[in-house]
């Protein structure tokens, strides 16, 4: 599935957020917003104020950016969630939250969710005892999500685990001792998203 090659930085400015898209650096004073506050682009303007539109469009980029998708697959990603029952901005989350790389990056087998998905694309995880190279791959309840048992992918996972402090959420337990492995407990809920984000929103704009 295709994906963004672009600067990362340049989307957290442009959507006024730190979005956590390069790991470790994020957390450091070299982090581009934190330097540079204003939206990417050569004209020194400053932001205007936001049309009504603009503001829904800006929460659905956010949460684009935010887990790798571009719009195509986020437009799928909405149709599941408006023909499921519930309601349509936590289904639509929670969709998102359960993506392996996704998955991956909350267990601490990753530092970004970039770093994730080409742990995932490079087959060094396994789900449930089955390689799996597809970062959208949705994962379920009860499923086991392990770094592959061999020299490569395990000293590749240990040193990413020593180097990154990641807060696992509760919808995930995740053992690091022998074979780095997680299971999901649950479905992840609303509260289990760690970027604030106005789902309501969302929904207006896709819906319309
Ligand atoms: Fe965003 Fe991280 Fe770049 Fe900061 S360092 S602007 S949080 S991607």
């Amino acid at each position: 599935m295709a994906r963004y090659t672009g600067p990362v930085c340049r989307l957290c400015r442009r959507d006024g957020m730190k979005l956590f898209l390069k790991g470790t650096r994020c957390d450091t004073p070299k982090c581009a917003i934190e330097r540079r506050e204003q939206p990417p682009g050569q004209q020194n303007y400053r932001r205007n104020k936001q049309t009504d539109y603009g503001i829904h469009l800006r929460e659905k980029q956010k949460v684009k950016h935010y887990y790798g998708v571009l719009e195509r697959q986020f437009r799928k990603y909405f149709a599941q969630a408006e023909r499921a029952k519930g309601n349509t901005g936590d289904t639509l989350m929670s969709l998102l939250e359960r993506r392996l790389d996704n998955v991956v990056h909350r267990m601490g087998f990753g530092i970004s969710r970039s770093q994730a998905r080409q742990l995932v694309n490079h087959g060094h995880v396994t789900v449930n005892g089955v390689r799996t190279d597809v970062a959208s791959c949705q994962v379920r309840v009860g499923d086991i999500v392990r770094v592959k048992n061999r020299a490569k992918s395990l000293d590749l996972a240990r040193s990413i685990i020593s180097e990154g402090a990641v807060d696992v959420p509760d919808f995930l337990s995740v053992t690091t001792e022998g074979v780095p492995e997680g299971i999901i407990g649950r479905l992840p809920a609303a509260e289990d998203v760690s970027i604030p984000i106005e789902t309501q929103l969302i929904v207006e704009l896709c819906s319309r």
